[in-house]
């Protein structure tokens, strides 16, 4: 059975973007059987700000969102970046493995410095990828299930992975990323993807009527035949899509039901199913308590450390 490892920002609740391009992949990963790590990758939080807002909360509210999506809290191991010191002390040698021009290279951190308004770039910024190198490659992950605008990292990790090995001897396994059908969703903007950071997202755990408000608040264009087309009309084909994906439907399809109904009847299917797919996993989300999120945590925290200690152990023993 496969070692899956995967993780998310704390920086604010999971939204459909994440369910579609990464989070069903997850559950059902595990539902066949894979040992499935969670990173909440805290410390990640500061690369394109200068201050982590209300960690803890956005921690347990990931937590809530996994469980609410359909992981297992028995079986999975979801665990927090800061609990882990064997992390950074992998990212040292790691560092040495990747040259500055391939850090500078990467297309993600690239976007990430533009979207991020800072006026300078830290470290941090500039080395997360071989950071989250560590993340993943500590628990010997087969497989990450991620969006496409991981695939730059996942590269860099795939380079360390086997540098170190042929430098040093075989330590790590090279993880495959595992892109789902639908890898990069974008925002309610219709322009960027959708994420938690740009304001431009549906969260699993908003409610039926913000969830309205933010549909009617979409950008869309003046021709009222609705048709999917991504190419040339991103925004309209973006809410098609997203109607398409919590119907399980073909695109097309719905997008010739609505015909001349023009954007306002667009909006309403969207909502309509939107509300309709989150539901039942509004109506778990309901039913968590934060002891048992707490309780999640400290579990993943531990085996999280006991499986890093026994791979720092592996690394040293290579290194020396
Ligand atoms: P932030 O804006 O804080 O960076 P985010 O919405 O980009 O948040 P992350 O925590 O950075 O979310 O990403 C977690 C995982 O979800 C990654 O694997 C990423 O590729 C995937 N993901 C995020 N947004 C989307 C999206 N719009 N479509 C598909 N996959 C996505
Ligand atoms: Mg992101």
């Amino acid at each position: 059975m496969p070692t899956i490892l995967t993780g998310d920002r704390p920086t604010g609740p999971l939204h459909l973007g994440h369910y579609f391009g990464t989070l069903a992949n997850r559950v059902r990963l595990q539902r066949e059987g894979a040992d499935l790590f969670v990173l909440v990758a805290d410390y990640q939080v500061l690369t394109d700000r200068d201050v982590a807002d209300r960690l803890t909360e956005h921690a347990e509210g990931l937590v809530a969102d996994y469980l609410a999506a359909g992981i297992d809290p028995g079986a999975v191991t979801i665990f927090r970046h800061s609990a882990v010191p064997a992390l950074n002390q992998l990212m040292l040698p790691f560092l040495s493995l990747v040259s500055v021009a391939e850090l500078g290279r990467n297309p993600t951190v690239k976007e990430e410095i533009g979207a991020s308004g800072q006026a300078s770039v830290s470290g941090l910024m500039f080395t997360y990828p071989v950071h989250q190198a560590a993340d993943i490659l500590f628990c010997k992950a087969d497989l990450v299930p991620v969006g496409k605008d991981q695939l730059p990292h996942q590269e860099i990790t795939r380079t360390i992975a086997r540098r170190f090995n042929e430098r040093y001897g075989p330590v790590f396994t090279v993880p495959e990323a595992l892109l789902s059908d639908t890898p990069h969703l974008l925002g309610l903007d219709g322009r960027a993807k959708m994420s938690k950071s740009r304001g431009n997202a549906i969260a699993l755990s908003a409610t039926p009527d913000e969830t309205a408000r933010l549909v009617r608040g979409a950008r869309t264009d003046a021709d009222r035949h609705i048709t999917y087309e991504p190419e040339t009309r991103p925004e309209v084909s973006n809410l098609v899509r997203i109607a398409a994906l919590c119907q399980g439907r073909d695109p097309h399809a719905i997008a010739a039901e609505i015909g001349n109904g023009g954007a306002a009847r667009l909006k309403q299917v969207v909502i309509e199913s939107v509300n309709e797919f989150l539901r039942p996993i509004r109506a778990r989300r309901a039913e968590l308590d934060r002891g048992l999120l707490r309780r999640v945590l400290d579990k993943g925290n531990e085996r999280a450390n006991a499986v890093a200690d026994r791979t720092l152990a592996e690394v040293r023993a290579a290194m020396a």
